[in-house]
């Protein structure tokens, strides 16, 4: 049973009873749109999980489609058109597209596709997943379920502030943060007592995890006047 819902955009009746009995034979769900105004509306609303795109619409271009929602939302989106110029491709898959079917189209080509980015989607999600338990940076590990940091397999007792800044740094890993940055996504403030604060807190962090390692090898860098970086080792 699949459990994902797919958008068919499509203006031609007939093509469109094609690909949503296919989609009904094969237990997927569906919604159809056969303008670009009611795509616009049915995707944001009702957020599919793939979308089927025909370019050439009666109001908005089918171009015009995928890059606006691609303005808010990464969705898949698979163009089914008539138009087969090379051009047309490219310029659908370079405003966002993640695919193209050139009509007339094997039902068994649209399937394979749809197993494709169902399988893209699965995989995206396990990456997420991934991330959201644990972060891994050398021989440090953050489990966020657990809320606990390991050092060589060793626990470090972080305070709730501590752990705190640590995931922000882990979270943006390789990217500078500014104090103002820190302290407001801790503290929801940037006094000048909270940047105070936060040089203390961070001396103290760095004691606890960086106190192994010779400096090229620290996992905190500190940028004088600007913030702070976790680096990638
Ligand atoms: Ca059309």
């Amino acid at each position: 049973m699949n459990k994902i819902t797919i958008l068919v955009v499509e203006d031609d009746s007939s093509v469109k009873n094609l690909i949503t009995t296919t989609l009904e034979t094969h237990n997927y769900k569906y919604l159809s749109a056969k303008n670009g105004k009611t795509a616009l509306m049915e995707a944001s609303t009702h957020q599919p999980d793939i979308i089927l795109l025909d370019l050439g619409l009666p109001d908005i271009d089918g171009i015009e489609i995928i890059k606006r929602i691609r303005s808010w939302s990464n969705v898949p989106i698979i163009v089914i058109s008539a138009r087969s110029e090379d051009t047309d491709k490219i310029d659908a898959l370079d405003s966002g597209a993640d695919d193209y079917l050139t009509k007339p189209f094997s039902v068994e080509e649209l399937l394979a596709r749809l197993r494709v980015t169902q399988r893209r989607i699965s995989a995206m999600k396990n990456i997420e997943q991934k991330e959201e338990t644990e972060f891994i940076n050398g021989d440090m590990k953050i489990d966020y379920a657990a809320g606990s940091v390991f050092l060589g397999g060793k626990e470090v007792h972080l305070t709730p502030i501590e752990y705190k800044i640590l995931c922000l740094m882990a979270h943006n890993v390789g990217k500078v943060l500014t104090h103002n940055y820190i302290t407001n996504k801790i503290w929801g403030s940037s006094f000048e007592s909270d940047v105070a604060s936060l040089r203390v807190f961070m001396a103290n962090l760095r004691k606890k995890i960086d106190k192994n390692s010779n400096y090229e090898n620290h996992f905190i860098q500190t940028l004088v006047g600007i913030g702070y970086r976790m680096n990638k080792l």
